[in-house]
């Protein structure tokens, strides 16, 4: 093209822009909420058909399901569903995978020499249910296997990678503590010396997963918050698990994991026990040489399971803080800080400049338009974009999203949220406050973003 011709294009184009920009904006923001919102219901696909399934698999020592017959291959997985995507078992396996080769690197194993699978088995089985329902939800380990809801499940599960992730890490914690013993916890009787102890079980699984639950008490207020509560249950007396009861429902993913996670954590703190994970792992290999779990653990823990279990709350309270420096209330208190800070600037600036934008003749006049147009955009700012920010917050701080799952892009959301709200404030007192059919526009732009934020975080979490 000649060079003569591109200035006049460009000017085109800026003027083009400049008229249909508002439209734009509103109808490009109706349509990104749109996309999104359309991205995160996915499609619906037919249940296959029941007499397709398979009636076959190792996970039936738990659950009676059988599988749609296209199990999925990695190098150490299978994954099994009942109408999973190929993509869906795809994504699984390689995050199994991923998450394997930390474990066993973490605790020290050799899979080649130290794993004893069931006869017929030779790789680790995932049950990726799509719309199975596991009684409790969650996922659920046995010897070489896991039952986990899928990433295109239709029951409800977090599809999350990092909820999930910690699931299937906490999981495999059990599956590797079974494939080192040769057996499943629940093929030995209970009293047995050879059985596991739940506590054991499963608060290695939490320490090295990251806590499945609400995360280990890191305070003795929190502590004996728990025990107001619950009762001052010894963890490690929590030997062989509870017969399911509403309350046990309750006390478990409050009480008893927790607390089984700071039992498995203390062993491993430096400024605790200063044990490693292989030690962990030591006790498992020990026990499928046939040594009993006392013998095995006070082997390797330096210290035995009678006494770890007497000493249990003294250690506690020598180890753990009284109370923590309250990080988030002060960042929280920051943040509604600045929030105040921009709201005042945004005041101050209105005032200074909206008289002169308000006005036709652009003398600074305070007509009632323009007092009108003023009041009108800061409150619609203040009730939609400060009251949502605030309650974004609040929902992140108080949610039960696990603790080891970042919750930085949620907070990133809410951050460019608000100051996405307040840019368009800006542009309204600056650009085109004088045309007062853009001020109304501030009320339906800002719900539009806080949509798309809310939309965000749900997609995130
Ligand atoms: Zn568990």
């Amino acid at each position: 093209m000649g060079t003569g011709e591109q200035p006049r294009g460009v000017r085109g184009s800026a003027m083009r822009r400049g008229r249909f920009r508002v439209p734009a904006l509103v109808a490009g923001g109706v349509l990104l909420a749109g996309v999104i919102a359309g991205c995160s219901s996915h499609s619906q696909s037919e249940r296959p058909d029941p007499g397709q399934m398979v009636h076959s698999g190792s996970w039936y020592v738990r659950e009676q399901w059988p599988h749609d017959g296209h199990p999925y291959e990695s190098e150490r997985f299978v994954v099994y569903s009942d109408g999973a995507s190929q993509q869906a078992r795809q994504r699984l396996a390689a995050l199994a995978e991923e998450v394997f080769a930390e474990l066993v690197d973490e605790m020290g194993v050799d899979p080649a020499t130290m794993f004893r699978f069931p006869a017929d088995q030779e790789k680790i089985d995932l049950y990726a249910n799509r719309y199975n329902v596991l009684e409790g939800g969650g996922a659920r380990a046995y010897y070489a296997g896991i039952i986990i809801a899928s990433f295109d499940n239709d029951v409800g599960e977090s599809t999350n990678v990092g909820v999930v992730r910690v699931n299937l890490k906490h999981e495999l914690v059990h599956v590797v503590e079974a494939l080192l013993k040769g057996n499943y916890v629940g093929d030995i009787p209970v009293g047995d010396p050879r059985r596991m102890p739940v506590w054991f079980s499963e608060g290695t699984a939490e320490a090295l997963s990251g806590g499945s639950t609400g995360g280990a008490p890191r305070t003795l207020d929190r502590v004996n918050d728990l025990i107001a509560v619950y009762g001052r249950i010894n963890p490690i007396a929590w030997k062989v698990d509870l017969p399911l009861s509403d309350e046990v429902l309750d006390a478990y993913p409050h009480y008893y994991y927790p607390m089984a996670q700071l039992a498995v954590e203390y062993l491993l703190d430096p400024e605790g026990l200063g044990k490693s994970p292989k030690d962990l792992a030591a006790v498992m290999l020990g026990m499928g040489n046939g040594v009993s779990f006392a013998a095995a653990f006070g082997n390797h823990l330096g210290i035995s399971q009678d006494d770890y279990e007497a000493q249990f709350f003294a250690r506690m309270d020598t180890y753990l803080p009284q109370s923590e420096f309250p990080y988030e209330a002060v960042a929280l208190g920051l943040v509604a800080l600045l929030a105040a800070g921009v709201m005042s600037g945004s005041l101050v600036w209105g005032l200074r400049r909206w008289p002169a934008l308000a006005s036709e003749s652009g003398a600074p006049v305070w007509t009632r338009r323009a007092r009108r147009g003023f009041v009108t955009e800061i409150s619609a700012f203040a009730c939609v974009a400060v009251g949502f920010l605030s309650l974004g917050l609040l929902a992140m701080r108080w949610s039960d999203i696990p603790q080891r799952v970042s919750r930085a892009p949620g907070y990133a959301v809410i951050a460019c949220y608000f100051v996405g709200s307040a840019g368009i404030l800006m542009w309204a007192i600056r650009s085109a406050g004088h045309q007062r059919r853009r001020a109304y526009l501030i009320p339906p732009l800002v719900i539009i973003a806080t949509l798309i934020a809310i939309v965000l975080i749900q997609r995130i979490f």
